[in-house]
């Protein structure tokens, strides 16, 4: 599973940057130039900064709950299944290691995940209720997504892919995720079923805000990896707006409908030239209304992505979905 959101600005401040020194830069190569990486070390510093303040309303600690069965390994820890003693509340934990952060250079990403999934708030948006640490280790408390992977349901599905009825319902919820995120000025940028966990009603949750461009996914059994749902312009190392997510969107369709996504090929250049080319083939078995809805998100030009409210309105979404 893997990171990928940043601040479109820094107007979005959470946990009081307003209180620390200069501006924050948390953007990767690739983005917009007036979100590039301006000063590392000040991400560093802030990193500090934020890891040694306490959660304001209460000092939180490990000893606050029972810790269960691991759910899930990413690159820096692993998520447990706990319970907040005396309310009994469920939980997932994502324990991180500091050593693996800061030897991995990756603090600023860390910042990203808290900041970005402590203040976005939608029923399909992952929740991280707070965070605590102790010396060697800093511990995320998540909403509990009792329904796992997207991604393991998908392969368990015969042909790896879901019926009309689930495609449309969860590319709703996705899109309605995003449409969410993009008025908050942030984008996800890493948009695959991987990133999406299901919650125990069924329900899509936009999962992992932290750091998947150090944290490949080895689950991926493609020839070109995680390579599949890039858009052209990250391709391209050009300047980049929300619209990449409109893309993953169309990605993420089609595969839901075909079993792989649309630019699979056998060596990496070759996806690299059929994204160029937005070379999508559509097999039989897809309807001709996720055909439009596809073909509308899967365009060259970023400006002519169909919008994120017009993909909840799209007649195929609307007519599949259900209630
Ligand atoms: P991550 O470190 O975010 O990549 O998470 C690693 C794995 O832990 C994921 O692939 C999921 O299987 C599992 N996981 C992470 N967060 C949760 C959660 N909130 N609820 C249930 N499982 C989770």
């Amino acid at each position: 599973m893997g990171l990928c959101l940043f601040l479109i600005d820094n107007t979005m401040s959470i946990i009081q940057l307003s209180a620390l020194p200069g501006d924050v830069h948390l953007a990767t190569p690739g983005c917009p130039p007036e979100y590039e990486v301006e000063n590392e070390n000040m991400s560093r510093q802030l990193f500090e900064e934020i890891v040694s303040r306490s959660v304001k309303t209460k000092e939180w600690t490990r000893d606050d709950f029972e810790i269960g069965c691991p759910l899930g390994r990413g690159k820096f820890g692993r998520v447990y299944l706990a319970r907040v003693k005396y309310s009994h509340l469920i939980v997932a934990i994502k324990v991180l290691y500091k050593s693996e952060i800061r030897k991995s250079n990756v603090e600023h990403q860390v910042l990203r995940e808290i900041e970005i999934q402590t203040h976005l708030k939608h029923p399909n948006i992952l929740s991280l209720r707070t965070y605590f640490y102790d010396e060697k280790r800093i511990y995320l408390v998540l909403d509990y997504a009792a329904g796992g992977e997207l991604y393991k349901h998908l392969q368990d599905s015969p042909n790896h892919s879901f019926s009309e009825r689930k495609a449309a319902k969860y590319v709703y919820q996705v899109a309605d995720a995003l449409n969410y995120c993009h008025l908050n000025k942030v984008i996800h940028r890493d948009i695959k079923p991987e990133n999406l966990l299901l919650t125990l009603t069924g329900d899509i949750v936009l999962a992992d805000f932290g750091w998947s461009v150090h944290a490949p996914s080895s689950r991926r059994k493609t020839m070109c990896g995680t390579l599949d749902y890039l858009p052209p312009e990250m391709l391209d190392g050009i300047v980049y707006n929300e619209y990449v997510d409109h893309w993953c969107l169309g990605v993420l369709c089609y595969e839901f409908l075909v079993g792989k996504p649309p630019f699979e090929s056998k060596d990496t250049n070759e996806t690299y030239a059929r994204i160029r080319k937005v070379d999508v083939r559509f097999p039989k078995c897809v309807p001709e209304g996720a055909k439009d809805l596809i073909s509308k998100l899967l365009r060259r030009f970023p400006a002519e992505r169909l919008p994120l409210p017009d993909v909840m309105k799209h007649p195929w979404i609307v007519n599949n979905k259900g209630k």
